[in-house]
């Protein structure tokens, strides 16, 4: 099978194994014990929060781990939204092409809470303006969310420009940085970042493991209370092996990045010069050069990406059309639509997302079988 879905999820690395390995049977003690075998716990626990926060360039009481990247989005919004809403601010600034955990989440508070969402307008290839960022900040915003990378289109957003608009007007600034985790800087202070969600499964750690970094200083209202665990912020015994995977993964992630990504890129752009030379009647959808590196998506008239897929599928080729949850479901993409694409646009849209292990010699597979595949799709 060639993977080419990344973006939905990575294979766990060896090395990620063989740091977990000790916490299962033999460390399995709880960071929370005073005896030997919880201090080993602890240590490890504490051992991890520090290489995250070293790859971060932030303090290790900044760091919050979660349960994943959802969960870490969630704690951002509510947890600042409901401390923000407790002083007068109810108001939320955000993106139409944010993940729905983000998404959702605003909507939630909307609903629930009597917040006020702003969504801004993005631009054909998906980037937000900062400038539009600025205009819409009111003396009752609460929280500012805007997504680092895009998971259907790759585009990357001037992050660190927006941060710095936020710091000038003192309103704290989340990023859901779950897609960028793998490929992009994570340095908290060059980013200007109050708030920033990873998951391990995006950069070959396990899945059902994130955190959220929170700034020092910046007001969380805890959405998961009880044993007062991670300092009050999120209430429940560490998956401590867990969380040492995603320590060693992010690690090494971070560590390669800069090589891979050259890699990555160079690949990227072979598929997307090969399938342009043969395939009609397609477009790019995201920024061409503003993008994750191994981020490839496409949008391809007259085909309905299920079929697309069922047939990359039975030619060994794992991909999908957009995110990973909303494949195999008839709605057009919320993100695409945004970015301006028709619904019926949309519905044949791709998602190719190279990574760690593929090769040259996948790229010309792919190449080579997917034009034909479109062709018998369009014929139907
Ligand atoms: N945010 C983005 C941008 C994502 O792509 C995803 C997962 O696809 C998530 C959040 C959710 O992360 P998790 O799968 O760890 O809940």
């Amino acid at each position: 099978m060639i993977y080419f879905d990344h973006s939905a999820t990575t294979a766990v690395d060896p090395r990620v194994v063989d740091a977990m390995a000790p916490f299962w049977a033999e460390a399995y003690g709880n960071p929370s014990s005073i005896y030997g075998l919880g201090r080993r716990a602890a240590a490890a626990l504490e051992d991890a929060r520090t290489r995250v926060a070293a790859v971060l360039n932030c303090r290790p009481a900044e760091i919050v781990f979660t349960g994943c990247g959802t969960e870490s989005d969630n704690l951002a919004l509510r947890g600042v939204g409901l401390a923000g809403a407790a002083r007068g601010r109810r108001h939320l600034i955000t993106t139409p092409i944010e993940h729905h955990a983000v998404l959702h989440t605003a909507a939630d508070l909307a609903e629930h809470f009597d917040f006020e969402v702003t969504i801004l307008p993005v631009d054909r290839a998906g980037l937000v303006e900062p400038a539009v960022v600025a205009a819409a900040i009111r003396p009752d915003t609460a929280l500012i969310s805007v997504m680092y990378a895009n998971n259907e289109v790759g585009t990357v957003e001037p992050i660190a420009e927006i941060g710095a608009i936020a710091r000038q007007h003192g309103i704290p600034f989340h990023t859901d940085a779950v897609q960028a985790g793998g490929y992009l800087s994570l340095d908290v202070e060059v980013l200007s970042v109050d708030l920033l969600a990873l998951s391990a499964h995006k950069f070959h750690g396990p899945k059902g493991v994130g955190l959220l970094y929170v700034r020092q200083g910046t007001k969380l209202w805890p959405t998961q209370t009880g044993g007062g665990h991670e300092r009050g912020r999120r209430a429940g015994t560490e998956n401590v092996p867990y969380i040492v995977g995603m320590a060693r993964a992010v690690e090494l992630a971070q560590a390669g990045r800069v090589r891979e990504n050259a890699r990555l890129s160079a690949l990227r752009e072979r598929l997307a010069a090969g399938l342009f030379a043969r395939i009609p009647d397609i477009a790019l959808s995201g920024h061409p050069t503003h993008r994750l590196p191994g981020h490839l998506s496409l949008v391809i008239q007259g085909v309905e990406a299920e079929g697309l897929l069922i047939a990359l599928d039975l030619a060994g080729v794992a991909a999908s059309s957009g995110s990973a949850c909303a494949s195999g479901s008839p709605t057009p993409s919320h993100v695409l639509t945004a970015l301006g694409f028709s619904p019926q646009e949309a519905m044949g849209a791709l998602r190719l997302t190279l990574g760690r292990e593929n090769t040259e010699a996948e790229v010309d597979y792919v190449i080579e079988r997917l034009p034909g595949i479109v062709a018998r799709l369009r014929a139907l």
